[in-house]
């Protein structure tokens, strides 16, 4: 058996991966990634639904490493498509020559902590084992697929698709019956656009979810260039705002205003279009009441949107706004206007059974060509505990998680020596703009391993008090805010038996002041060892 000793083993070739190996490689360690798909790009691999793109600004949503990179590259919308971001990762990949450094088609199964020699023992799917120092989690925070447990779903003998495995060859919905179930982000994303090629579109809806518009647009010359000309300056202003992204806040509340000006305020955001409608006031996370006139605001829009009562009324959501991630669409609303697109609220009536060519709801059959699974995923921890990483003790992170994940910074998690999360469990991750946080978490991750191999220390590893007290800090921001009031895959309640937790750290600047303070006091909250 091959026995290759490495520095680094980083999992995952997302953006995360490949930023952590381009920064380890520039630091004279040897890296290698191993990556499961059979490309790289992570999310914008495996996400090529149609209609898929981001929702945070092109922009803002890419790397900041190389100046020459972020100069040279031009985005060409306000919100790029899933082919022109995955164009992008590829592009970075070659450019910095880092293909080689990547192995595709390469699934982590499991990784041991080597107490003695300090060491992880990395198994992959070929079967070969990798000795490394260090074990960098870049899995992803949306990337292990939610498949429902629908009686029956296996029988069904038409095409199938889930958005998050979407295949290569573009499916043909010209005259066809198809059903979509979820209406979460990537269901709101393609519904519009699988409705104007289908012949008839079902979409089935278990919670109704918020949506603003995108309002995309191309982006203009004098816009690229101004931004450009300051993009670093740019760049760190961004990490001084709440979400790490350039969504200049309100900084008034929802309830210091007339219902008139606060009308105006939602309608302003709502033209503008985007994520931006969440920073319309500095309140609409923390006091339901603020946080209900904006849920009233939009209500009122799918009224007017859309024209036959009943159905607006079913796509009215009724929990608190952003509780659920709040979407950004094209069109979605409207879509419901089409004379081939039926809605069919399953949370009333739930599915009864698919079969092999329809899905039963009640005393309906509707009969399909195609079946499209847009029920997300096994956030935040899926991808991590689908590895069996075993740490001190023989423990394993799955183990250890039963009772909820906890992880210090989340970056590291107590137990697991050498062991690094990109975007973990504990920090702000998912409640940010990904690819800053993801850098942020890079460059912390590659000053801790300098600093280690500078002083002759073997190990690092996280104090469990510390870790206790960071959950608890997190856990007491979370609580003030609307985050726990609803279901939502934020909390773990989507993947059935899962224990229900918040974890992600909300506010990007005093995160990034917390991960600073910790290395200038020499690692406080970690064991070091030599
Ligand atoms: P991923 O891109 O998920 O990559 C993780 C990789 O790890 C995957 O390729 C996976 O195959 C691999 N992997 C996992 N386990 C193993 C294993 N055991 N062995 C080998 N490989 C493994 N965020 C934003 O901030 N803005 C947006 O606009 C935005 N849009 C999104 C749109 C969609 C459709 C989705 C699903 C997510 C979006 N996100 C967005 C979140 C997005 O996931 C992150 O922005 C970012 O792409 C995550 O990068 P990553 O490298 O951390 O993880
Ligand atoms: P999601 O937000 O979890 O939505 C899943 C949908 O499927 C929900 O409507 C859910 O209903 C439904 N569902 C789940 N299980 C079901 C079942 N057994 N039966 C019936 N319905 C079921 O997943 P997603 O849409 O893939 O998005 C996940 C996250 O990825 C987003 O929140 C966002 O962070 C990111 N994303 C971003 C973009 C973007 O615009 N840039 C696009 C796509 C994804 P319930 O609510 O009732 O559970």
């Amino acid at each position: 058996m091959t026995m290759e000793k490495i520095d680094v083993v980083i999992v995952g070739a997302g953006f995360a991966g490949i930023s952590a190996v381009y920064k380890f490689k520039q630091q004279g360690l040897k890296a290698v990634v191993f990556e499961a798909g059979s490309g790289v790009g992570g999310t914008w691999y495996f996400n090529k639904y149609p209609g898929a793109r981001c929702d945070t600004h092109s922009m803002e949503y890419s790397f900041q490493f190389s100046e020459e990179l972020q100069q040279d590259w031009e985005w060409s919308e306000k919100y790029a498509t899933q082919p022109e971001i995955l164009e992008y990762l590829n592009h970075t990949v070659d450019r910095f020559n880092l293909r080689k450094d990547i192995k595709l088609n390469t699934r982590v199964e499991k990784a041991i902590w080597n107490q003695s020699d300090s060491i992880w023992e990395v198994s992959i799917s070929s079967g070969e084992l990798f000795l490394a120092d260090y074990l960098v989690m870049a899995t992803g925070c949306l990337s292990k697929p939610n498949f429902p447990n629908i009686n029956g779903i296996d029988t069904f003998s038409g095409e199938v698709f889930h958005t998050s495995r979407w295949p290569e060859i573009k499916p043909d919905f010209t005259s066809k019956t198809v059903g979509i179930i979820g209406t979460g982000s990537s269901g709101i994303q393609c519904i519009p656009i699988i409705a104007s090629e289908a012949k008839h579109l079902i979409v089935y809806q278990r919670t109704p979810n918020y949506s603003v518009p995108a309002r995309n647009e191309g982006l203009s010359q004098d816009f690229v260039a101004n931004i450009k000309s300051r993009y670093r300056l740019f760049r760190e202003d961004n990490y001084k705002q709440g979400f790490g992204l350039n969504l200049p806040l309100n900084d008034v509340s929802a309830l210091d205003v007339s219902e008139e000006e606060r009308n105006k305020v939602f309608e302003k955001q709502w033209q503008k279009g985007g994520l931006g409608f969440l920073t319309s006031f500095n309140d609409l996370l923390f006091n339901m009441e603020s946080n209900y006139h904006a849920q009233q605001f939009i209500r009122n829009k799918i009224k007017t949107l859309v024209k036959d009562p009943d159905v607006a009324e079913k796509l009215m959501p009724r929990t608190p706004l952003a509780c659920k991630r709040l979407c950004v669409d094209t069109g979605y609303y409207e879509t419901f206007n089409r004379k081939n697109v039926e809605l069919v609220d399953i949370k009333t009536n739930p599915i009864d059974l698919i079969k092999s060519n329809s899905v039963i709801v009640g005393n309906q059959e509707h009969v399909l060509d195609t079946l499209i699974i847009a029920t997300g995923f096994d956030a935040m921890t899926g991808a991590l505990t689908n590895i069996e990483v075993i740490g001190k003790g023989g423990v394993s992170i799955k183990d250890k998680w039963k009772t909820g994940p906890s992880a210090y910074l989340g970056i590291a998690i107590s137990g697991f020596p050498n062991l690094f999360m990109i975007t973990g469990p504990g920090s702000p991750s998912v409640l940010s703009n990904m690819v800053p946080s993801i850098e942020q978490h890079v460059n912390w991750i590659s000053d801790c391993i300098e600093y280690l191999r500078n002083k002759n220390f073997t190990s690092i590893e996280a104090d469990l008090n510390a870790q206790k007290s960071w959950m608890e800090e997190l856990n007491e921001i979370s609580d003030q805010t609307i985050y726990p009031h609803c279901q939502s895959w934020y909390l773990g309640t989507n993947i059935k038996g899962k224990k229900q937790a918040f974890t992600a750290y909300l506010g990007v600047p005093p995160y990034i002041d917390r991960c600073k303070e910790v290395v200038e006091s020499g690692y406080e909250g970690f064991s070091l060892s030599k």
